[in-house]
This record gives C-alpha cells, structure tokens and sequence, in this order.
C-alpha cells in the first residue's frame, strides 16, 4: 500500500508539469525565456506599504500570536473599502475574515460547508483550487461549461434545474482568470435570482475586483440587493497592490459562512502575522492611487499587446478586467502542442487553456504581468515562432 493518501493520489497531474519540463530543460542548455505564463505582478509592492510593514514589525506586541478572525483595525479597514469601492455594507466583526491569501480561505471554505457528497457547481475552465478542494472536503463537483457564445458566463437556464436543485454551492470568478471575461451587475443580480429559487449558496471568486480597466469598476456580488443572504466574496490584496508573497486577503459576506470559515480556520491556521495586516490596513487606507497606477501599466500592455497579436492573425481577446489575454490556438494545433511548440520555437511560455480545464481546449493565456521589453522581445519573435 502507498504511503500518500487517497485524495493526494487522485489529485490530477500538475496542470503544466509538461510545460515545466521543457522549460527547465531549455534553461539548462542556456535558452533564455520569455515567460508569459505566470499571473504574478512584475512590478514591486508599492513602498508606502513596505515601510509600514518594516515599522510594525519592529514592535514586539506585533510578535505574538494574531488573533483568529485579523485584527479589527484590518477588518475596518478592509469594510470601509467595500463600502467605498462597492458600495457594500459589510460588519467588520460578524462579516468580514482576514485570510493568510484568498487562495486559503477558498480551499478552506469547503470543509466550512460541503458535507460528503454535496454537489457543487464549478465554471470550466477555472482556477484549479476550487474542484480539487471539493474533492478533499468529499464533495462532488459538476462542471458548468463557460464558452465564447455566452460571453464567458455560465448559462443559468441550461443548467439542468434538478442538477440546481441538488447543488449545494457554486463557484463563480469574474473578472476571470484564466480568460479575462468580466460579469456586470445585471449577470449578477440573475445570478442571486437563480441561487435563491434553487437554495445554491454562491463564492465568488473576486481576486482580480479591483484590476478593471478604462475606468470600469468590476462589480461586486454583494453590492446587489440579496448578495450576501446568499454568498461570500473572497478579496485579495494579491493582484490590487503587488502583495502576492505577502498572503493577506479576506472573506466577506453571509455571517453564517464567515463564522463557519472562521471556525475550520481555528483548527488550522493561527491568523495573518501583524505587521503583514497593518501594511494591508495601511494599503486600503491609502492606497487608491497606487492602484490607479498598477491598473495603468496593465491597461497599455494591453493597448499596446492585442492589437500587435491580432495583426499576427491570432484571435486574442481584450479584457475589461484581469491581466490574462485569452487568445484562440491557430487552426488544427492543440492548445498543449501549440504551448509547447511555441516554447520549443521561441523560448515564449504561454499557459495553455487546458490547465484550467476541457473547455479551455482550443485557447491559451498570455500574462501582462511581464515587463514592456519582454514584451517588445515577444512582438519581435512571435511572427516567426508562429509561422
Ligand atoms: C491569484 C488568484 C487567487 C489567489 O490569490 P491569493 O494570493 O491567494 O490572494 C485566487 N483566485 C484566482 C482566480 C487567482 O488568480
């Protein structure tokens, strides 16, 4: 018998472990790569918070054990947001939970509300997190086709209503990543309508909230009327201010899943280290013009990316939110060989669609997150990698 459990064994393969070999490989014979895969800013944390994390940390009340929940001037600052930003009502005491990163608080949430063989709806393609930790929670998941004739967004009617039914959850991630895709207040205010007729208690996803483009404001779920009687949001400070290593985020909404997430977390985690929540506190406060900033660099990466890549002949999509360019593989490849292809060509790392599921099939990700002269280096290569 294996010494690894079940549930680790059954995990799918890393989704670009295929993708990882030849780029280690070509690494090693000296290749250098152009490295459009990953979704992690290039650009640093912006000082203003770096300096408030250095001063706290020199504080040694900052030294012990947090608090389970984050410190209420974090969970303040993080209500006072949403209410700025979305105009979401949220009590910072029974609604709001800081996370070590959102990606903690999702993977955890399942064990929070998914009993054994409880269904839940997840949209494909999607963020790989969301189907495997329903299955570690003993959960069932049924795949919810996102596609370019429904402008990305679930089809609520075409989901059969005993499947709805059945469903306990269902996860939702807009802007979108890996596709870019954004949903407006009307998908989901239907959204909240379809949830209530068949009792499905709704996540969202809003990692990339705050990253709109052109002036647009992504929307939140619990901005609308009945939001948060039947969902949770999950907000990062990830993607809104180059914090990644820095693992802060928080839940908001429904009372009951923030208490029950909050409860799971007790038996895990020991809470968000201080220092890291009074620069997160400091970033909400003080920080939109910093984000003003970041979203710019993204938006004429974008400006300057699409058209040269639709002028190649490749079908990319613009986004209005997210730093992904969703971009349709050339006629007769795979999404997989033509990654690899590309990679073997010309050194250019590219995220095959399908990484994030079947339906990513036939599409591949470029990042933004890549410095402007990489970028020109890939306008430079690309017309001969892909011929
Ligand atoms: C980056 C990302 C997250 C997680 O970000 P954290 O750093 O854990 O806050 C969650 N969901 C999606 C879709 C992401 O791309």
């Amino acid at each position: 018998m294996s010494l690894t459990a079940r549930r680790v064994l059954d995990l799918p393969p890393y989704m670009f472990a295929e993708i990882d070999r030849v780029k280690r490989r070509m690494l090693d014979e000296g290749h250098r790569l152009l490295d459009f895969g990953v979704g992690d800013p290039d650009q640093p944390t912006p000082p203003f918070i770096v300096e408030a994390m250095i001063e706290a940390a020199r504080l040694p009340r900052h030294h012990r054990y947090p608090g389970y929940a984050g410190m209420k001037s974090f969970r303040q600052a993080a209500a006072d947001w949403c209410e700025k930003r979305h105009g979401v009502l949220a009590d910072p005491d029974s609604e709001v939970l800081a996370l070590i990163g959102s990606k903690e608080g999702i993977s955890h949430l399942p064990l929070a509300l998914i009993d054994p063989g409880d269904l839940v709806l997840v949209t494909d393609p999607g963020y790989p997190v969301y189907v495997n930790s329903i299955r570690f929670a003993g959960g069932l998941v049924a795949l919810v086709p996102l596609s370019d004739e429904n402008q990305w967004l679930p089809d609520l009617s075409a989901i059969d209503p005993a499947l709805a039914d059945r469903a306990r959850m269902m996860i939702v991630n807009y802007p979108n990543n890996p596709i870019g895709a954004t949903a407006d207040r009307e998908f989901f205010e239907r959204l909240i309508a379809w949830a209530k007729k068949h009792d499905v208690f709704l996540m969202h996803d809003a990692a990339y909230i705050e990253v709109g483009y052109d002036g647009w404001r992504p929307p939140s779920l619990l901005s609308l009327p009945g939001g948060k009687d039947v969902g949770i949001e999950f907000h990062s400070l990830s993607k809104t201010f180059n914090m990644t290593g820095w693992r802060i985020g928080f839940a908001v909404g429904n009372p009951e899943a923030i208490k029950a997430l909050a409860t799971v977390k007790t038996q895990i985690d020991s809470g968000v280290f201080e220092p890291v929540q009074v620069a997160a506190t400091i970033a909400y406060r003080q920080g939109e013009s910093a984000l003003a900033d970041i979203l710019a660099i993204y938006q004429r990466r974008r400006d300057r990316l699409v058209p040269a890549l639709r002028a190649l002949g490749l079908d990319a999509m613009s986004p209005r939110g997210a730093f992904y360019i969703w971009t349709r593989v050339p006629a007769g490849e795979s999404s997989a060989g033509f990654a690899r292809r590309l990679l073997e060509n010309s050194g250019v790392v590219v995220m095959p669609g399908t990484g994030f599921g079947a339906r990513g099939e036939g599409w591949f990700r470029f990042s933004l997150t890549v410095a402007d002269v990489q970028i020109d280096e890939l306008l430079s290569v690309l017309p001969k990698a892909l011929g």
